[in-house]
C-alpha cells in the first residue's frame, strides 16, 4: 500500500507461516485501534498485571520501546474493569510515570510496586 515498485525486493516476511508471529509483535508499548476505554497506547503494568492505556491527551514520545509519557498514568481498578477485561488480579490505584521505558510507580499506589521504578517490558 505504501509502495507501489520494488515490492518484491522489500517484502517483508510476517506473512510467512513459519515465522514466530507472536515474538514478531513484541512491543513495550503496543497501538489499539480506538478501544472501548478510549486509550489508543498500551503498556503492560508489572504492578498491576494488566494492561494501562493512554491517548492524545497525554505526551508520548513515540517511542514503542522505551516510551516516555506525560502528565502520569491514574488508573483505578474497578472489579467489573478487572472482570471484563481479564483475570481479575487487582484492584486498588495504580499511579505511575513512564520516563525512558520505565515505569515509575508513586508511592500512592496501593500495590507491592509502590515506589519503585521497574523497566516496562514487551510483551
Ligand atoms: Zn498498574
Amino acid at each position: 500500500m505504501l509502495k507501489s515498485t520494488n515490492e518484491k525486493d522489500l517484502q517483508l516476511d510476517d506473512t510467512e507461516p513459519s515465522l514466530p508471529s507472536d515474538t514478531e509483535h513484541l512491543k513495550v508499548v503496543h497501538t489499539v485501534a480506538n478501544s472501548g476505554i478510549g486509550a489508543k497506547y498500551l503498556i503492560f503494568c508489572p504492578g498491576c498485571n494488566c494492561c494501562h492505556g493512554w491517548n492524545d491527551r497525554w505526551t508520548f514520545d513515540g517511542n514503542l520501546d522505551c516510551p516516555t509519557v506525560s502528565p502520569s498514568l491514574l488508573v483505578t481498578h474497578l472489579p467489573n474493569y478487572a472482570s471484563s477485561k481479564s483475570e481479575p488480579t487487582y484492584d486498588g490505584v495504580c499511579h505511575s510515570f513512564i520516563r525512558n521505558g520505565n515505569i515509575e510507580f508513586l508511592s500512592d499506589c496501593t500495590h507491592k510496586l509502590a515506589g519503585q521504578t521497574v523497566k516496562l517490558e514487551p510483551w
